[in-house]
This record gives structure tokens, sequence and C-alpha cells, in this order.
């Protein structure tokens, strides 16, 4: 499955926030076949839209789709000793799918900042020239292959080599892969060559717990967003020792706690969504009965392939899907109120999936 990798320099916060996503972590009764890692967090995907369904369609049971992160950190410093660090650093971003890159951005004495001061977007520096130069060469030792078959006129080594030309200056000068624009032709070359600083990235800034209702009045999370719209990334504010607090309290103190803090819901949910986005995850749901349950496909999955992530005997046996829009349902306040609507629709095999789709199917056994 796909998973957001959580990097950044020491002492920035990486660790209490891994912490608050472990302990905020699923209810791991609702996943049996789950596969326990110490460095994989798995956090289920907070959505409104499962509460309404519950009240429009009444199931026994609610279980929501879940997400799952990778403390890299975790990884590295359990790697084997001799190897060295940094390779192993680059190796695990490499397996990741999307990177979640946090920074410091709160101030406090007791807390020794690696560089002596707290300076998010030189924290941010340091990290990328690392990804950018292990990208540069790659890039420097393909091009070598690419320009002898490009010689023999190889339409598609030419095709690569405008591309990797293209991106070559870019990364000289400090910059990313992925805040470049490609066509879609180039897309699909750059996807091929697995350079680190292609990932979708999500900056998170680790606020003080006085920014944590608004980050926008941190100076530090202003720049790091300023940084992350030049880089073709985002960014959000998180206070991730308030998180780590928040995680462990009950549903009573959590929602007081909430609100003292002036804030309708813990930030994770915030770094849980905005991550899931990242990845280009959205979600459909089966409706009542036993249980009903959000599931995560990627964008741009069509109905066989969906009904294959419930069980590989629905992809197989695919007939039709039976669709009707969380909004519909939403609006129109019933199952029958969508039916006479006309809304209640019938997909064949080459449905694309959408956000939100409540989905019967049908199929052979
Ligand atoms: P890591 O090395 O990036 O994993 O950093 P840690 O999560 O271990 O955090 C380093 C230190 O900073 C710890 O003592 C944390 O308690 C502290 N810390 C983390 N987040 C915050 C925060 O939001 N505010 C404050 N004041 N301290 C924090």
């Amino acid at each position: 499955s796909l998973t957001a990798g959580i990097i950044g320099l020491p002492n920035v916060g990486k660790s209490t926030l891994f912490n608050a996503i472990t302990n905020a972590g699923a209810e791991m009764a609702n996943y049996p076949f789950a596969t326990i890692d110490p460095n994989v967090g798995m956090v289920e995907v907070p959505d409104k839209r499962l509460d309404r369904i519950q009240e429009l369609i009444p199931a026994k049971k609610v279980v929501p789709t879940t997400f799952e992160f990778t403390d890299i950190a975790g990884i590295v410093k359990g790697a084997s000793k001799g190897e060295g660090l940094g390779n192993k650093f680059l190796e695990n971003i490499r397996q990741v799918d999307a990177i979640v890159h946090v920074v410091r951005a709160f101030d406090d004495d007791n807390i020794t900042h690696v560089t002596g001061k707290v300076d998010p977007i030189a924290d941010i520096q340091t990290i990328n020239l690392e990804l950018g130069i292990a990208d540069l060469d790659a890039v420097n030792k393909r091009l070598g292959k690419v320009e002898r078959a490009a010689k023999g006129k190889d339409e598609d080594a030419l095709a690569e080599k405008a591309v990797l030309e293209k991106i070559k200056p870019v990364l000289e000068n400090g910059g990313s892969v992925r805040s470049i624009d490609f066509n879609e032709d180039e897309q699909k070359i750059v996807k091929g060559e697995f350079l680190l600083t292609s990932k979708p990235v999500l900056y998170v800034a680790n606020v003080s717990e006085d920014d944590m209702a608004d980050p926008e009045n941190s100076k530090y999370f202003k720049l790091v967003q300023d940084y992350a719209t030049k880089d073709g990334a985002q960014a959000i504010g998180i206070a991730a020792e308030t998180e780590e607090e928040i995680a462990e309290l009950d549903d009573d103190d959590k929602q007081t706690f909430l609100e003292a803090e002036g804030v309708e819901e813990p930030g994770l949910n915030k770094l849980i969504r905005a991550s899931y986005k990242l990845l280009g995850l959205e979600t459909f749901f089966t409706a009542g009965g036993k249980e009903t349950k959000a599931w995560t496909y990627l964008r741009g999955t069509k109905a066989p392939q969906a009904a294959g992530i419930i069980h590989s005997d629905f992809e197989r046996g695919f007939i039709r899907a039976e669709v009707m829009s969380f909004d519909d349902l939403d609006q129109l306040g019933s199952e029958s109120a969508v039916k006479e609507a006309g809304k209640l629709r019938v997909e064949g095999k080459e449905y694309v999936m959408q956000d939100g789709d409540i989905v019967n199917f049908r199929f052979n056994v």
C-alpha cells in the first residue's frame, strides 16, 4: 500500500509527531490482517461523510479507511552499522510514495537546534540539497547512457535526453524536479527516472502550542508556506507536542481540550487528509447492513479494480456497479429519494471511480 515517509533534521519533532500518529492509531481490531511494523504508523482517515451515511443508511458497524505513515528516521537509526547512514536515508526515501518533511517552527531555548538557530528554510534546504545532489548524480549517469543511444537517432532516447536536459539545470540551481512543469509525455519519462525530488512533498511546520489554532500567525510557518509554493509543494502547521498530548486523551477529554485550544479537530486530522490527497488517494463507501465502510483507491481507478480492493472475487466476477454519490444522498436524505430522483446509476467496466461514491458491486461467483 502507499505510504508517506516522515523526514527532517534531528530535534525538529519527528518522533513527537510519529508518537502522536501511533497513539491516535487505528483501532487495530478492525484490521486483523494488518502487519505490525514499528516504523509504520497506521491511522484512520477522519471522514465526516461516514457519520452522515450512518445516519441515513444505518449499519451495525462503521469502519473508516486507513492510511500509513513511515518513520524514516526510525528506519535509518535501526540500520546496520558500517553502511553509510546517508545512503540508507536516501534509499528509504526512495521506497516511500510521498514525503512529509518536518521542520522546526517553534522557539524554545531548552531544546537544542542542530544548527543553533531556528531557521526552517535553512533546515529544508539542508535536506533538499542532499536529495538534489543524489538526483543530479542519477541524471548525469543516465544522460551519459542516453546520449550514446540518441546518436543512433533512437526516438525514445532523444525524448529522454530532452527531459534530462530540462531537469539538469534546475537541480544545479538547487531546485527540485517537482517544481518543473512537464507535459504529459514528459511526465511519463520523469516517472521512470525515480528521482527523489520528484516525489510529492508536504512540509510540516512544527509550530508552538500558541500558534496551533492559527498557524498563519507564525512567522516561521509563513516562510515555509512561501517556500512550499515555489517548490510545487504544500505546507501545513502542526504543534507536534500538543498533538502528542491530545492523542493520549480519551474522547471526552479530547473534546474539552480542543475547545479550550479553539480548534475543531486535532491538527493530526489535517496532516492525514493532506497526506492522503498528496498520494492521490480517494475514498468510496459501501453502506448499510453489517457494516458501512470507507475504502481507499488511487485516483483514476476503474470500477472492477475498485471492487477488487474489497475482494479479488469481486473483480474477477464483476458485472456492474450501482452507484450514488455521497452528495446526492446527503442532499436528498435517503436511498429511496436518490432512486426516485433517478440518481442511482448503473456503471460498467470502464467507469472511473469518483471520490464519495457509495457503491454496491454486482458480481458472479
Ligand atoms: P526528532 O529528533 O526530530 O525526532 O525530534 P523529537 O520529536 O525527539 O523532538 C525533539 C525535542 O523537541 C523533544 O524534547 C521534544 O519534546 C521537543 N518538541 C517537539 N515538538 C515540540 C513543540 O512543538 N514545542 C516544543 N516546545 N518542544 C517540542
